[in-house]
């Protein structure tokens, strides 16, 4: 696994816990407004296993949680590795992921490798591509949605969360249908959008419109807690 960056403590990782966060370089989606821009392209790791076995053994009892992030972390052979490690250590694991590769998210799960998902939903299935690029399939994210939802109620300490960025051009009417098009989610959390430092030339004009405020949303709040309770706001 190619980890180009690791953040030593967080509280807003794991909700609850206190985690350190792996960052993966490479992504399979290209969203037009990234914030890890840096992280899409890959490149040669900078941080190997041996570094991050002895930075996750020296702090056992006081870390408690291990997310993997990216980028996107299921495009990595090794994840499962890591993950084992994370476990032998004590940590509970969470992963955060674009949703691009179901089959993997299932075979974490089945090893009983994660505690926690983070799952991207971005926009309605039908604007997927041109949100995310179009290397985006919305089937898969679906499929991550059921499997998620499946292993959760076999699973009952397990945890998993709904995001979505509000990025320019997602208007109430997207939310709305999210909200509609997902079963009802332990936690949905909206985060608000901040403009990326790096962009593609192209994706200029859209990177500047406006994006929903707090304001906005708070006029929306009622009609999107009808279908989904559990919704969370970030800043
Ligand atoms: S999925 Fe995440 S890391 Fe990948 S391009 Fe989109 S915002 Fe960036």
């Amino acid at each position: 696994m190619i980890v180009s960056g690791i953040e030593g403590s967080s509280f807003l990782d794991y909700p609850g816990m206190l985690s350190c966060v792996l960052f993966t370089q490479g992504c399979s989606y290209d969203c037009f407004y990234c914030h890890n821009r840096a992280l899409i392209e890959y490149k040669n790791g900078v941080i190997g296993y041996q570094e991050i076995e002895s930075f996750l053994k020296k702090r056992v009892g006081f870390l408690q949680a291990v997310v993997i992030s990216g980028g996107e972390p299921t495009l990595h052979g090794s994840l499962p590795l890591y993950f084992s490690l994370a476990k032998s250590l004590g940590y509970l694991t969470k992963l955060d992921t674009n949703g691009s590769r179901p089959k993997v998210l299932l075979e974490l799960l089945e090893a009983g490798l994660l505690d926690y998902v983070a799952l991207d939903v971005k926009v309605p299935w039908a604007r997927y591509r041109e949100i995310a690029g179009k290397g985006a399939d919305p089937a898969n994210v679906q499929r991550c949605v059921s499997l998620l939802q499946e292993y959760q109620v076999m699973h009952p300490s397990f945890h998993w969360e709904v995001r979505t960025t509000l990025a320019p051009t997602l208007g109430e009417a997207d939310l709305l249908e999210i909200a509609g098009m997902l079963p009802e989610v332990n936690r949905w959390v909206l985060n608000f959008y901040r403009t990326p430092k790096d962009y593609k030339k192209e994706d200029g004009m859209r990177i500047n419109q406006p994006a929903l405020i707090e304001r906005e949303v708070d006029c929306m709040q009622e009609r999107l807690l009808l279908l989904q309770p559990n919704l969370k706001r970030v800043r």
